[in-house]
């Protein structure tokens, strides 16, 4: 596995394999990665002739300081993982490489319309223009086929989707399942984070989704369903719940019941202890 910190060799690379008509399949992630990476790696090199991941922890996309600052970082366990998965090429700028002026002195803004507007946009300003910034430029570096982002982040999936479409990138987005643990808390490099007590609860989210999904397809209206959700979390004050939301799963946009040949998102967020956790699954 060839290891770049600047983007220069990683053009390079990318330029000789293109010129040999290689495809590159790009994994963009953040770094302590665990089996829900690798899934989108092993993707990526089933579907590609060469796969590169990023690893660069992104201080334009948080709105917490203590967010940005607590986020793990495991670089010598990553490269192992990503030397056993057999990915051809790890790309760790340093934040100078990426944000030459610093990040203070962008002036791109992106607008990503009523996306913005719902779920994890209304509760982190700021996010997802800094997520519109940060895989453009590294689509422009790396300038793959194909791209792999996880259901997990479903509405920041779907915003590169637009990015892809407004912005013309010549490449295909995929969107890859979540990859849970045996209790069923979706994989996340957060979960590091959790105290022993902290991760004994942290199912409830993944148990609470199921259990209004399991409420729709008996027969209950959506609106209910929901109610009955938030109430899972009113009784467990180590949580705090942001939101618990179904939205049309292409689009977000709210729906207030789900009827026959709907495919709906139920997504949430939640806070546990200074932990802030996702989580969704989508109901056809
Ligand atoms: P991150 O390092 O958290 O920015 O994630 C990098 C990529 O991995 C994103 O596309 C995430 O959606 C994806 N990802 C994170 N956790 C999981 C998971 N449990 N299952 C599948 N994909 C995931």
């Amino acid at each position: 596995m060839i290891v770049c910190e600047r983007v220069r060799e990683v053009r390079s690379f990318v330029d000789r394999a293109k010129s040999q008509g290689k495809s590159i399949g790009f994994v963009p992630t953040m770094g302590a990665l665990h089996a829900g990476h690798l899934s989108l790696i092993h993707q990526a090199k089933a579907q590609n002739d060469l796969t590169v991941c990023s690893i660069f922890v992104n201080p334009a996309q948080f709105d917490q300081l203590h967010d940005f600052e607590h986020y793990p970082k495991l670089p010598k366990e990553d490269q192992a993982l990503l030397l056993g998965a057999g990915c051809d090429v790890l790309f760790a700028p340093h934040t100078a490489e990426m944000y030459p002026h610093g990040i203070d002195q962008l002036a791109t803004k992106f607008s990503f319309g009523q996306l913005e507007y719902r779920m994890e946009g209304r509760h982190r300003p700021g996010h997802f223009n800094g997520v519109g910034i940060v895989v453009s430029k590294l689509f422009h570096i790396v300038n793959p086929d194909r791209a792999y982002f996880g259901q997990k982040d479903l509405q920041q999936y779907l915003i590169i989707r637009q990015l892809v479409e407004d912005l013309s990138f010549d490449l295909e987005v995929i969107r890859c399942p979540i990859v849970r643990e045996a209790d069923g808390l979706a994989m996340s490099s957060r979960n590091l984070r959790l105290s022993p007590e902290e991760r004994a609860i942290a199912p409830l989210l993944h148990q609470t989704l199921q259990q209004v999904a399991d409420a729709l397809f008996s027969g209950v209206a959506l609106p209910e369903a929901l109610e009955q959700g938030r109430g899972a979390f009113a009784q467990q004050p180590a949580f705090q719940l942001e939101y618990l939301e179904a939205g049309d799963a292409r689009t977000l946009a709210p729906v207030e019941v789900f009827g026959e040949g709907d495919a709906i998102a139920i997504c949430l967020a939640a806070q546990l202890g200074s932990v802030r956790l996702i989580d969704n699954i989508i109901i056809e």
